[in-house]
């Protein structure tokens, strides 16, 4: 460890992000989307202007952002892009989370937000989930730096309806709530359409997940325009190019095909309804998920033998070791042929 690093640096465990192989595994370990983006995006990777990249981007990104507002229903003033949604995180800690008070947050939700807390000096209040597994929005409390969570919840995978996040906000009003829709397209419900009502809320979204587009980093934010100058600010002051000119082109080919978009969410969310009858069958406990992603426990199996058993048989799902979730494994939804894979290996394992 180096005394030339910052006592925040020096302090932090970073972020550990799943596994990405080298060798050929059925990878259901990041819950990236297991089919291609659109068709149009393909166009645009061969078409590209090689002599686009001598210029720099657009420093206001305008036409992504009005493609997303038009997709959202929203003003372009009201919405923020960046690379990949973990840097639009980073730059909401900074521009809303930095005051004398803790943070309140689901005690098991997205890992990056409290490796952010350290980072960033905030006092983090991990609140408990309810009895099942869900966030408990009646916790927090308006005694805070603000709100964070994600819905639905990662790795928990449930999601709250709107009006439950509306009445949050209704007692809410004097900090940033933000709510990370990473999984939302899934079956979650969207609460963008409450900024319109209500000025401190951020709703956070990504092109990683529903829109198959994880290798790129495109992520964004909407809120009110208040909020998104916020964000501006403070991505100003270090970068002031929001994202490249190639991201912005295949993000809004990636938009504009909605069949597309519908089909592939379709397939996923069939996909997981079907696995999750058969690991009910093979006697697994699964959390309810709007997301395409399960989590499950056996209760007569240990998770991390389970882990092991698929990895050697070329299957990666994720195991957490942490106290609230040692038992649990987190697989992510893949093809139909990718799931029938690892449901026979868990006949095999738990048989
Ligand atoms: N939020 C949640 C809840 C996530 O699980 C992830 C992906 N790991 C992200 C945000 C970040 O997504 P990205 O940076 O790829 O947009």
């Amino acid at each position: 460890m180096s005394q030339l690093w910052s006592p925040a640096v020096r302090e932090l465990t970073p972020y550990v992000p799943g596994e990405q192989p080298r060798e050929r595994l059925i990878k259901l370990n990041t819950n990236e989307n297991p089919y291609p983006p659109a068709p149009g995006v393909e166009a645009v990777l061969r078409d590209f202007p090689a002599d686009h990249l001598r210029l720099y981007p657009d420093p206001e990104s305008r036409a992504l952002r009005q493609a997303l507002a038009h997709e959202y229903g929203v003003e372009p003033e009201q919405v923020f892009v960046g690379n990949g949604s973990d840097e639009v995180l980073a730059l909401a800690f900074q521009a809303f989370f930095c005051h004398n008070r803790p943070l309140e947050m689901p005690a098991t939700t997205y890992s990056f937000y409290p490796v952010y807390c350290r980072l960033y000096g905030i006092e983090r209040r991990p609140l408990p989930l309810d009895n099942q597994w869900r966030v408990d929005l009646e916790a927090f409390t308006s005694d805070s730096a603000g709100a964070i969570f994600a819905n639905p919840n990662a790795p928990t995978a449930h999601g709250h309806c709107r009006d439950a996040i509306a009445s949050l906000l209704e007692r809410i009003t004097e900090c940033v709530v933000l709510v990370d829709e990473a999984y939302v397209d899934f079956g979650g419900e969207s609460v963008v359409p409450l900024v319109a009502s209500y000025p401190n809320l951020l709703v956070t979204g990504t092109f990683s997940k529903s829109r198959s587009l994880a290798g790129l980093r495109l992520g964004y934010a909407i809120g009110s325009r208040e909020l998104i100058e916020g964000l501006e600010r403070v991505k100003d002051s270090f970068n002031s190019y929001p994202i490249d000119s190639l991201a912005s082109a295949i993000g809004i080919a990636a938009l504009e095909d909605r069949k597309h978009f519908d089909a592939c969410r379709g397939k996923v969310i069939a996909t997981r309804e079907r696995t999750i009858r058969r690991l009910n069958e093979l006697g697994f406990e699964i959390l309810p998920s709007q997301a395409n992603f399960v989590l499950v426990e056996h209760p007569d199996f240990d998770a991390a033998q389970l882990f092991v058993g698929l990895r050697e048989r070329g299957i990666l799902v994720r195991h957490f070791n942490t106290d609230a979730l040692r038992n649990f494994l987190r697989i992510s939804i893949g093809t139909d042929d990718e799931m029938d894979s690892l449901l026979e290996a868990l006949e095999i394992l738990c048989g």
